[in-house]
This record gives structure tokens, C-alpha cells and sequence, in this order.
């Protein structure tokens, strides 16, 4: 077991690193999706739109671990962890399952201009009826000639408003549950497709998110997802990528909020001592280096099983429900310690509070992860 990082890995952290604290702070810029894509663009000349996919389509080529290492940094140094969650989001559940299921045309196609941050992706499976209970789908796939008519609506569509392709699962029949499962590539100007408003989020703010409408839209068969009916099974080893690579941003964030809280509690005096000579402060940093660093660890291991073929999808569970627990319990502890500056929208904190939240509801809830890992146990 080598728990070291290679000479490249470690030099891709400090340069991703140093660059995210030069992006922009978002605070300023909102919800405006010209800024949001120049932040993107900005992303993806440090190559993070692009990471995993192979390099022959204009990717990084690298695997799981490295990925983690490059996610986490860029969270790390930029205040703005809705940028690391929306090129985790079109990367991880978009791009990966084009790579790993698109045909050679489709890939040829759009993953150079995915990578290059040309063009944004967005995953649409989520809908009003069918959210952890994602194999109960209504959206309908019909298959006509060489094209597939698609038919429904979307829901929670992370990148939507700003996305020039999605990543969209629908059912051909809803009686066979995750064996009627299609996934397939919509590009936006297709006729048929109806992106609507941004969704009012008060988590992941300068993150876009939106529903999409399909109307009778026509795909081409060449902008399948592997074979008909495998959908459940590409979008599932999409969500093996998410939820161990995307959480590696919380891990990112995890780290900043350490370093200030412990910068907080050794310069705020009380009681003509700094706070952090208290135990009850003290021990709260301790716990919050603890649970981060396991966090990161079950987070590592899940990485390294993707890159060894070996994912086990108990190791991927625990992972995500460690980080995302971890980011929620710590967001909270990190408001404590800054008492009423905490509470601030200005020193940042109850922003990580908030963009925490969403992590234990994404990518699968932790009560889901719960469920999983439960089975696994023979319960
Ligand atoms: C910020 C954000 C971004 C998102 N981005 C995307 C995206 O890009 N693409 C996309 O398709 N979707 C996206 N989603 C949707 C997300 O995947 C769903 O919200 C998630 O799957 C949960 O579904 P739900 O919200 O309908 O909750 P529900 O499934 O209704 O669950 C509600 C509660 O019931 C619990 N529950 C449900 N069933 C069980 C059970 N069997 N056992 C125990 N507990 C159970 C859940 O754990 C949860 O606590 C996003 C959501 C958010 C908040």
C-alpha cells in the first residue's frame, strides 16, 4: 500500500491549485451565464472539463485518483465550489458515459468540444415522479426507422440553462423497470427541446439548473448510449464516476474550511486568550481533521478501485456518504467556531453550509447509500 502521490500528480494539485485562487469570486457574479461560462472556460484551459476522458478526444486521460487530486484542488483554491460541482456534473455523468458508451462518430463528434469548454453538458434523468426511485421513469423512447422519439419532462437539470448537449434516460417501456432504460445524447437546438427558467436554488447558487421538456424530439440511433435497454447500466457507472470524483470537490472545501477555522480560533481572543485554548473549541478542529481525513481516505479508496477495475459499488457508497455527511456535520462546526461572523453571507461559512446540503441529496441520497450498503451486508 503506497499512500504517496507521484511527482505528476502532486505538481497537477499545485498548479490547479494556485490557478483556482486566481479564478474570480463568484459572490459578485451570480447567476449571469456569460461570467459563467468565461469561469468555465477559465476551468477548462486548467484542463478540468476534460480530465478523464482520453486524450485522443481532447481529454486529459487521466484516471479516477488523479482526477479526485485535480477536483479537490481546484475546490480547495477557489471560493466557488458551484464551478467544481457543475464540471464534475457535465464531465462525471455526461462526458464519461459518451467516452465509455458513445459510438466512434459521437465521440468524435462532441467530446472535443466538451473538453475543450466550447460546449457545456447537462444530465437530465431526474423527474417529478422519479427521483431515488429512478427506474420508475415516464419519459417515453420510441424507436422509428433509424431515429428514437423522445417524449417527457426533466427535472433538477444541473447545468441546464447554459448546456448545449444532454445527457438524457428515458424508458421504451415502463413495466420493465431498469431494463427499459435508454440513454441517449440530445444537443439543445434540436427541434423538441424546451430548456425552462432557471431554478431559484438557495444551495449551489451559482450553479444553473433547470427542467427540460421533450416534445416529440428526434434522435438520430447514432446518439444512443451503448445498446437499447442498457441505460440503466451506463448511467449507473456514470454515477460510479460522480459519486467518488464530483466528492472530491467537497473534500476540497473540506480542507479550506479547516485552515480558517483553525486560522479563526488561534487569532480570535476571548476572555484575553485566543479561542482555539479552549477545549471545547479545540477538540471540535480535532474532530473536523479527523472525520475530513477519513472522509478523504474511503474517498481515495473508491477512486483507486475504479482505476484497478476492481469498483465495488459498497466502496463508492461509503465514500460519497462519508464526504457529504462529513461536509454537512463540519460546515455546521465551522460556524460555531466563527460564533457570529459565521453567520456573515460575507466570511463565506454559511455558504458551505448550504452548498453542503445538496451533497447528501445528490448522486443518489444518503439514505440510499444507506440502503445500498445495508444489502450488501446480507440485510
Ligand atoms: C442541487 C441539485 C442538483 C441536481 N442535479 C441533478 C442533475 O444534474 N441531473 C438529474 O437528473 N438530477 C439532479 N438532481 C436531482 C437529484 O438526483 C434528486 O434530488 C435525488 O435523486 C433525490 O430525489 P428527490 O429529490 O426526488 O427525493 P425523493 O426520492 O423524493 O426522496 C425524499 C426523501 O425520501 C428518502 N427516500 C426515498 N426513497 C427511500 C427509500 N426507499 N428508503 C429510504 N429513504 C428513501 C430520500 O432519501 C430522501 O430523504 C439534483 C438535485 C439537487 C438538489
Amino acid at each position: 500500500m503506497d499512500f504517496a502521490w507521484s511527482e505528476e500528480q502532486q505538481a497537477l494539485y499545485e498548479r490547479i491549485l494556485e490557478a483556482a485562487g486566481r479564478l474570480r469570486s463568484p459572490e459578485a457574479q451570480g447567476l449571469d451565464h456569460a461570467r459563467f461560462r468565461e469561469r468555465w472556460r477559465h476551468a477548462a484551459d486548467l484542463g478540468m472539463a476534460g480530465l478523464t476522458v482520453p486524450d485522443r478526444y481532447g481529454g486529459g486521460g487521466h484516471g479516477a485518483l488523479t482526477a479526485c487530486r485535480a477536483v479537490e484542488a481546484l475546490a480547495r483554491g477557489s471560493e466557488d465550489m458551484g464551478l467544481s460541482f457543475a464540471l464534475s456534473a457535465h464531465l462525471f455523468a455526461c462526458c464519461m458515459p459518451i467516452a465509455e458508451h458513445g459510438s466512434e462518430a459521437l465521440r468524435s463528434d462532441v467530446l472535443p468540444r466538451l473538453c475543450s469548454g466550447e460546449w457545456i453538458a447537462a444530465n437530465a434523468i431526474t423527474e417529478e415522479e422519479a427521483g431515488s426511485d429512478i427506474y420508475s421513469l415516464r419519459t417515453e423512447v420510441r424507436a422509428e426507422g433509424d431515429e428514437y422519439v423522445l417524449s417527457g419532462t426533466k427535472s433538477w437539470v444541473t447545468n441546464g440553462p447554459v448546456a448545449d448537449i444532454f445527457v438524457v434516460y428515458g424508458t421504451s417501456n415502463p413495466a420493465a423497470g431498469f431494463l427499459g432504460l435508454s440513454g441517449f445524447v440530445v444537443e439543445r437546438d434540436r427541434p423538441g427541446v424546451h430548456v425552462g427558467p432557471p431554478i431559484e436554488k438557495a444551495v449551489l447558487e451559482n450553479v444553473p439548473a433547470s427542467t427540460l421538456v421533450l416534445d416529440g424530439c428526434r434522435v438520430p440511433a447514432a446518439n444512443l448510449l451503448g445498446a437499447p435497454g442498457q441505460g440503466a447500466a451506463v448511467f449507473q457507472r456514470s454515477m460510479g464516476w460522480e459519486r467518488t470524483v464530483l466528492f472530491a470537490g467537497y473534500v476540497g472545501m473540506l480542507d479550506r474550511q479547516l485552515e480558517r477555522s483553525v486560522g479563526h480560533a488561534r487569532t480570535r481572543r476571548q476572555f484575553g486568550r485566543p479561542i482555539g485554548k479552549n477545549q471545547a473549541v479545540s477538540h471540535v478542529l480535532a474532530d473536523m481533521k479527523v472525520r475530513l481525513e477519513a472522509a478523504r481516505l474511503l474517498l481515495y479508496r473508491a477512486a483507486w478501485s475504479i482505476d484497478e477495475g476492481r469498483e465495488d459499488d459498497i466502496d463508492v457508497a461509503a465514500a460519497k456518504l462519508a464526504v457529504s455527511e462529513a461536509a454537512v456535520v463540519s460546515s455546521l462546526a465551522a460556524i460555531q467556531i466563527h460564533g457570529s461572523l459565521g453567520t456573515t453571507r460575507e466570511a463565506g461559512l454559511e455558504r458551505m453550509l448550504r452548498d453542503a446540503v445538496p451533497a447528501t441529496i445528490v448522486s443518489g441520497t444518503s439514505e440510499m447509500q444507506r440502503e445500498l450498503i445495508a444489502r450488501r451486508l446480507g440485510l
